[in-house]
């Protein structure tokens, strides 16, 4: 039942194709980390989110053939029947709520090193791969023959593996974009030249797609509104592609040209901030349209349903941070959803070769391995104290809260969300309270949980309390010593104003040109330097890696990291580390030679590493070596400083374990298996 009738249109069916999407809630294909090395944990995930509401749900990209192999990365592979067992096992798991299956076929085309399979990889012209230093063989007209039989035979196994909307894609640089760039194709036969002849080989996998599968299945396309670069294909040329191919498809998967903007994090791009260029589309296309914009608001939904830019509302991130969002929607319960706010942790795990995590939603990537379930958690008993109310203190809270226990939550300051709360005050991470706040709002209305802010607790108080477990959520504080990946030992020649990220998140003002020193490499560092550049400070950033915010490439925001330095007037040092400051100078090392220089600061930042705040920990356990008594458990940074998602997942599982087995391995461990595969 729909209890807010404003929301119906988000409830209503749409036919794509030869099949009807149950309503317009539509998870685009993104990246697992999981793909086709761990089915089942895949399976599990996406038959998640169709329960959860979402009427479609998509795979990430699926490899037709072992000549586009994106080895590390675990993308999905349909190269042989061996293969459609697993996917259909994903199918399955999503037919089984109602709703359609997608699958995206890709082949990445020069992109790719083909690093397992040591395929030559195949472009429309011979060019370096993305990392590797290979480069792809240039196909002649035998090899595009080959190429479309291996996309029909793909789409025919996926068609076999039960899927109901079969995927040419077309963007992010892979084959069918290197066919339409004016620059790389340089063919004088006719897939090359004029635009109608690049886009020769897109038009014609359609038409062979539609021809295998489209009796049973609808043909989407994902493909970018506004080109791939004016040297490629420019927005003019991208809007005649639609135009010309206009229902050749039956949904328009659209994406724009810059992936830091599509992907964008909530630092540097906000919700629906694709709207404009996408809402040209519908206009050029009779078929029904669906593009993403990190939407969390079912009002912003709405309005792009209502004013025609969407079909269909698409998502990624917002899906894995609330598997159950449409649900909430539906049932009029907005206020429980669990907003994701633009960290792109979980792309950056997929980037590392590791399956999906979620900051906001600890579930994420643990649905079969561990049986989590984002909205249901198994009922215990018992009483519990939490001390110190970041994110893991909250979560744990929650959690415990909702399987009945007594809980009550100890927070020294005045204020809930720890580390969230002082860090959605620095430039561009305003969305990262939503962790706090989903929260919050979760306890708020949990009577068998008692929160008292403004509560410092001793040992003594601790040891006062009656409740069968503690938990010590208490955080942890950036170094001022200067260890960290660079300085095994604090640097002996620290003489001046030296400050760290809590101190400068306090409020603390440093003096004259201030050095920053990044040993951290992800977003704090610049994140200070940006704030302090701001605030009028001369800065100098340095890092000992080779760029501003190294791991944020991770991330995608890398890019936009250093730029958004450099025009803020940073003065940028990479490849350089702090080893002395006195008399208002920074001793500078070069990582590679040990050369030094002499840098005039009138103040030192250190973003080097953070120390647990576990002291009461410790006094609770008596010594520094020896565990406190097993009632005691720390969670969160106090055990392990690390990324916000960390502290989450930690607090998140404490909670479900607490009266079972605590630090329980994951449950089950997927793999391919030699031998049928059994789901
Ligand atoms: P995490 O990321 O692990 O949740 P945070 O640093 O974000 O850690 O949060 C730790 C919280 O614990 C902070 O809000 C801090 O004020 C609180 N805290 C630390 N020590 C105590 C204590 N002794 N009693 C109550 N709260 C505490
Ligand atoms: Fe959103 Fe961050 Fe979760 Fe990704 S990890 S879905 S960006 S909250």
């Amino acid at each position: 039942m729909i209890i807010e009738p404003r929301y119906a249109p988000l409830f209503e069916p749409l036919k794509i194709g030869p099949v009807t999407a149950p309503n317009r809630f539509y998870q685009v294909p993104h990246c697992t980390g999981m793909g086709h090395a761990l089915p089942r944990t895949l399976a599990a995930m996406r038959g998640v989110k169709a329960e959860g509401g979402w009427g479609v749900v998509c795979t990430e990209y699926c490899s037709i053939h072992p000549s586009s192999d994106d080895h590390p990365f675990p993308f999905a592979s349909l190269w042989d029947d061996g293969d459609i067992a697993n996917l259909a096992a994903m199918a399955d798991a999503v037919h089984a709520h109602g709703a359609l299956a997608g699958l995206e076929l890709w082949h990445g085309g020069s992109y790719v090193g083909n690093l397992a399979t040591r395929l030559p990889s195949i472009g429309v012209r011979s060019m370096p791969a993305r990392e590797d230093p290979i480069q792809s063989q240039r196909m002649d007209r035998a090899d595009i023959r080959r190429f479309r039989q291996w996309h029909r035979q793909a789409a025919l196994r996926a068609r076999d593996a039960g899927f109901d909307i079969i995927y040419v894609y077309a963007t992010h640089g892979y084959l069918v974009s290197e066919f339409l760039s004016r620059s790389l194709n340089d063919r004088h036969d006719d897939y090359g030249g004029s635009l109608a002849n690049r886009m020769r080989l897109y038009r014609e996998l359609l038409e062979e797609t539609r021809d295998a599968v489209g009796d049973r299945c609808a043909v989407a396309t994902r493909f970018s509104v506004t080109g791939h670069g004016d040297e490629h294909l420019g927005g003019e040329e991208a809007e005649e592609v639609i135009g010309t191919l206009g229902q050749l498809p039956d949904l328009w998967d659209i994406v724009v040209d810059d992936y830091e903007e599509e992907m964008g994090s909530s630092r540097f791009v906000r919700e629906a901030a694709l709207e404009s260029r996408v809402r040209r589309v519908r206009e050029l296309t009779g078929s029904p349209v669906v593009s993403v914009g990190r939407f969390t608001s079912p009002d912003t939904m709405l309005r792009q349903l209502r004013s025609g830019v969407l079909d269909l509302v698409g998502a990624a991130r917002p899906s894995i941070a609330d598997p159950f969002l449409p649900t909430k929607i539906r049932e009029g319960r907005t206020e429980d959803i669990r907003e994701c706010i633009g960290c792109n942790i979980c792309y950056a795990h997929n980037y590392r070769g590791s399956a999906l995590r979620c900051t906001q939603n600890p579930t994420m990537g643990e649905e079969w391995r561990s049986g989590w379930h984002p909205e249901r958690v198994p009922a215990g008993r018992g009483t519990v104290l939490v001390v110190g109310a970041g994110p893991a203190g909250l979560e744990a809270a929650t959690i415990l809260g909702k399987r009945g226990l007594t809980v009550t939550l100890a927070e020294a300051t005045d204020a809930p969300g720890g580390r969230v709360t002082r860090e959605s005050r620095l430039p561009g991470l305003a969305e990262w309270a939503r962790v706090r706040d989903y929260r919050t709002g979760q306890l708020s209305r949990l009577d068998n949980v008692s929160v008292y802010l403004g509560n410092r607790l001793t040992a003594a108080d601790v040891l006062e309390f009656t409740a069968d477990h503690v938990l010590l959520a208490t955080g942890s504080r950036w170094r001022r010593d200067g260890i960290g990946r660079s300085h095994v030992n604090p640097l002996a020649t620290l003489q001046g104003v030296v400050l760290t990220p809590d101190d400068i998140m306090d409020g603390a003002q440093p003096q004259g040109a201030v050095t920053v020193f990044d040993d951290d490499h992800y977003y704090m560092g610049p994140v200070i330097a940006l704030l302090l550049a701001r605030g009028g400070a001369q800065v100098c950033y340095v890092t000992s890696e080779g760029c501003a915010g190294a791991w944020s490439a991770y991330t995608a925001e890398q890019y936009r990291t250093q730029r958004q330095l450099l025009e803020a007037g940073v003065d940028i040092v990479v490849n350089h580390t702090v080893d002395a400051y006195a008399q208002d100078a920074v001793t500078l090392g070069c990582v590679y030679t040990g050369r030094t220089r002499v840098h005039a600061a009138g103040s030192l930042v250190l973003v080097t590493s953070r120390q647990p705040d576990d002291a009461l920990y410790r006094e609770l356990a008596g010594t520094e070596d020896d565990a406190a008594p097993s009632r005691f458990i720390r969670i969160g940074d106090c055990l392990q400083p690390a990324i916000i998602a960390a502290a989450v997942y930690s607090g998140h599982k404490v909670a479900r374990e607490l009266g079972g087995t605590l630090n329980a391995a994951p449950g089950a461990r997927d793999r391919v298996q030699i031998g049928p595969h059994l789901y």
